[in-house]
């Protein structure tokens, strides 16, 4: 186990899983100093608040690594070409994240001893992640949605409330650093090229999923349908008895979890898998039910059945479950069309997705593209579009896109990233719809070259749709 007293830590970034990671840090007794490249007022007043708790700040410099730093925890975000973490590898010093250090936490007096039901894919974790913590909770199970989402995972660890299991979302980024994590049971949902930016190559990205199911206990769950998932699962070294568990949108076979005649249903967890299936659901149960969410919530189910819920829970929970807002949230109707708000489609896999729930559909999408190609996603999509509209700073790759594979599309290109745009990005894709369509803004995209994040682009939407109504009212 990890003695902290008397340890230097250098803890890199100074927010909200920086600042939580220092602080609980410090609390065991260990030497901390938050390093941050910025220094203005909003961080001196940070720093000078982490000061009054024994923390030391550094701020202006994010590359040199403090002398005598024993370990050095990052904040997501943080890439690891960063100067620091070379610094640290030149020194070293490992570099671990704030989710290793909660895991390491986890054996310490006061600190929780929950099993974790772990959770990552390119989309639909926090989805699947709050689906989990509904039916753990309708199995009264004392639970909680953790850590790419909600309280930092380390105050978790340490806090006052008591769990029996936790349901944790983990990004890759987290992942990457956090080398002893071993999760009793874990689950990949896809695997779509996304932050390759940061990992510098798919490989790097799926190996980093992966480390996901290293020495689980009882199940690895996979989907069938992206075999990369399944593939992960063989590499993986877990513990004896721990099982591979697929989910399907069709028939399942033995060890897996799919769908027969619009009925969610069991074959892994049952006594008898060659011959028996378990009903744990209908598909109307599954909110909204398009079909990635009902493959969200087969995975969802399939960690809880690993953990040992009844059925009914599995179903209860299911149907106490709501999305989170900028999720395919449908916002308002105006004139006969329906405006839809998937600002949480950041990338072309998540966009893929939710173009596939709607029939006729004005498509509003563009912004950081993150390295990523829209050939794909245009090819897969054209016959469902009626026209798009483009905003953003790499709106350009998708219009090229549209232009080689959906050149019939009418296409918007707005020459503009100010924040107004999306008001004039709602005004022409309510020109280009009729009656019966949806106006769908699933930008494929990242949002900050336009707003602080997705909640602010899909406000933004919103907002837009309201001036809409008012105008043609
Ligand atoms: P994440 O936490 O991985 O970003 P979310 O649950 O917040 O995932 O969903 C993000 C977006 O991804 C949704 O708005 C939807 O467009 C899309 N999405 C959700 N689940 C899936 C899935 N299983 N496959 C593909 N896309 C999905």
């Amino acid at each position: 186990m990890t003695s902290w007293q008397g340890m230097n830590i250098t803890v890199a970034g100074l927010g909200v899983s920086g600042i939580s990671a220092a602080r609980a840090l410090a609390g065991l007794g260990a030497s901390v100093t938050v390093v941050d490249g910025g220094d203005s007022e909003t961080h001196q007043a940070k720093a000078a608040e982490l000061a009054d708790a024994g923390i030391a700040v550094r701020l202006g410099d994010a590359s040199t690594l403090p002398p005598g730093t024993d370990l050095v925890v990052t904040s997501p975000g943080w890439k690891p070409t960063s100067p620091l973490f070379a610094a640290a590898a030149e020194a070293g010093v490992d570099v671990v994240g704030d989710v290793e250090i909660a895991w390491r936490l986890r054996g310490i007096p006061g600190g929780s001893s929950a099993p974790w039901l772990a959770i990552t894919g390119t989309n639909g974790k926090t989805t699947t992640t709050q689906m989990l913590a509904s039916m753990l909770t309708a199995a009264g199970l004392r639970t909680a949605a953790v850590g790419n989402i909600g309280t930092p995972i380390i105050d978790v660890v340490l806090g006052d409330e008591e769990y029996d299991v936790l349901a944790v979302e983990l990004s890759s980024y987290q992942l990457h650093w956090a080398p002893s994590l071993r999760a009793h049971s874990a689950a990949v949902l896809n695997l779509a090229p996304d932050h390759l930016d940061w990992h510098g190559s798919m490989e790097a990205y799926a190996a980093d999923k992966g480390r996901i199911y290293e020495g689980n206990q009882v199940a690895c769950v996979y989907n069938v349908a992206d075999k990369a998932t399944e593939d992960l699962v063989r590499e993986a070294d877990v513990e004896e008895g721990c099982r591979a568990i697929g989910f399907t949108l069709s028939a399942p076979g033995p060890s897996e979890l799919g769908v027969v005649d619009g009925i969610l249903v069991d074959r892994a967890f049952v006594p008898d898998r060659q011959k028996q299936a378990q009903e744990l659901a209908e598909v109307g149960d599954v909110n909204p039910p398009a079909l990635h969410n009902i493959a969200n919530a087969l995975a969802a189910a399939a960690l809880a059945r690993a953990y040992g819920v009844e059925p009914a829970a599995v179903r209860d929970g299911l149907r106490a479950f709501r999305p989170d807002a900028h999720r395919i949230a449908h916002v308002a109707d105006v004139a006969g069309v329906a405006y839809v708000d998937d600002s949480k489609a950041t990338n072309t896999h998540a966009a893929e997705a939710s173009l596939a729930a709607y029939e006729s559909i004005v498509w509003i999408a563009g912004g950081l593209a993150k390295g990523a190609t829209f050939d794909e996603l245009v090819q897969r999509s054209a016959k469902r579009l009626r026209g798009a509209v483009l905003i953003g700073a790499d709106r350009a790759l998708i219009r090229e896109a549209l232009a080689r594979h959906a050149p019939e599309v009418p296409v918007v290109d707005l020459d503009r990233t100010d924040t107004g745009a999306m008001s004039a990005a709602v005004q022409e894709a309510a020109r280009l719809a009729g009656p019966g369509d949806t106006v769908l803004m699933a930008p494929a995209c990242a949002s900050m070259d336009m707003f602080v994040n997705y909640n602010k682009r899909g406000e933004a939407f919103a907002q837009a749709v309201s001036e809409l109504g008012s105008a043609s009212a």
